[in-house]
């Protein structure tokens, strides 16, 4: 079953509503990344939200970039989610040592630190917003962003649960947003069913699909699902793009690896895919510069 996020709203349009299935996504990142468990478990959480996210933009050719970064043995994580459907991201560190007996916690994996988020909505300079860590679980650290950063009153759950071997069994979540003038009465009705509700992923592991979730949660709500939109982990990057990327560090240093070594590796932080440029494939690279310049 591919990955999908729902969309909705209750309450009279007063409550806007997002749910995900993402077990595709997260076991995507974790072949990628090899990601030892706690480290599925965060990129896991931050690429739901990533997900989520990126499906609330209003427009087609937005993109979202969410970086946390924390003083813990991870170190950080980076997600890039576009309207579209398309998410990616990768952690700092992949393969962070988990025993068994003790395993680590996400929050303690992160450690303190913050969270940053860029829009870029086509306009000149993109849009940053930012808030400190309040717990490291990612869930309740984009809650109080919202509430500090864009004022909106919001409930999130993200989850991930995995297979003995590491792979992922279920991940998922949900991101609810009350508009300014949602009534008291279905504040606390939304209050009330949440606080009754299980985990996001064990009701997804009960074979529960995020329709069926968010119609139980909001049974006395009156949900409306306007749409469902597919989402997948995919890099949209090429030899294209990477050539760019060279040819901006500039024809003096491109010389420099010249000189220095016969080819280089790039690889993408996002999918791992290696890009292998010789001394010749640089050259032209050089060539190309040096055209523009005349
Ligand atoms: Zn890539």
């Amino acid at each position: 079953m591919p990955d999908y996020v729902v969309k909705a709203t209750a309450g009279n349009g007063q409550i806007r509503v997002f749910a995900a299935t993402t077990r595709g996504i997260v076991e995507t990142a974790h072949t990628l990344h090899q990601t030892s468990p706690v480290v599925t478990q965060a990129l896991g959480r931050l690429l739901t939200a990533g997900s989520l996210m990126g499906s609330m933009m209003k427009n087609a050719d937005e993109v979202m970039t969410l970086k946390i970064a924390g003083d813990g043995p991870l170190s950080g994580l980076l997600v890039t989610a576009d309207a579209k459907g398309d998410v990616k991201g990768y952690p700092y560190i992949s393969d962070l040592a988990d025993s068994s007996a003790s395993p680590m916690s996400v929050s303690e994996a992160i450690g303190k630190g913050a969270i940053n988020i860029m829009k870029d909505i086509g306009l000149k300079e993109p849009y940053v917003g930012y808030a400190p860590l309040v717990s490291g679980e990612i869930a309740e650290d984009l809650t109080y962003y919202y509430a500090q950063s864009e004022q909106i009153p919001t409930s999130i759950s993200l989850g991930v649960l995995l297979n003995e071997d590491g792979s992922v069994k279920q991940a998922g979540g949900f991101i609810i947003q009350l508009m300014p003038d949602t009534d008291d009465e279905t504040i606390d009705a939304l209050e009330l069913a949440l606080s009754n509700t299980p985990s996001m992923t064990k009701l997804l592991d009960a074979g529960k699909s995020p329709e069926a979730i968010i119609e139980a949660l909001f049974k006395n709500i009156g949900l409306k699902i306007s749409q469902t939109q597919e989402i997948r982990f995919f890099c949209d990057c090429s030899r294209d793009r990477v050539m760019k990327a060279l040819s901006a560090i500039g024809k003096a240093d491109l010389l420099d690896i010249i000189a220095d070594q016969e080819d280089v590796e790039v690889n993408c932080d996002f999918c791992r895919e290696k890009y292998h440029f010789s001394a010749a494939d640089l050259q032209s690279i050089i060539d190309l510069i040096s055209e523009k310049d005349i």
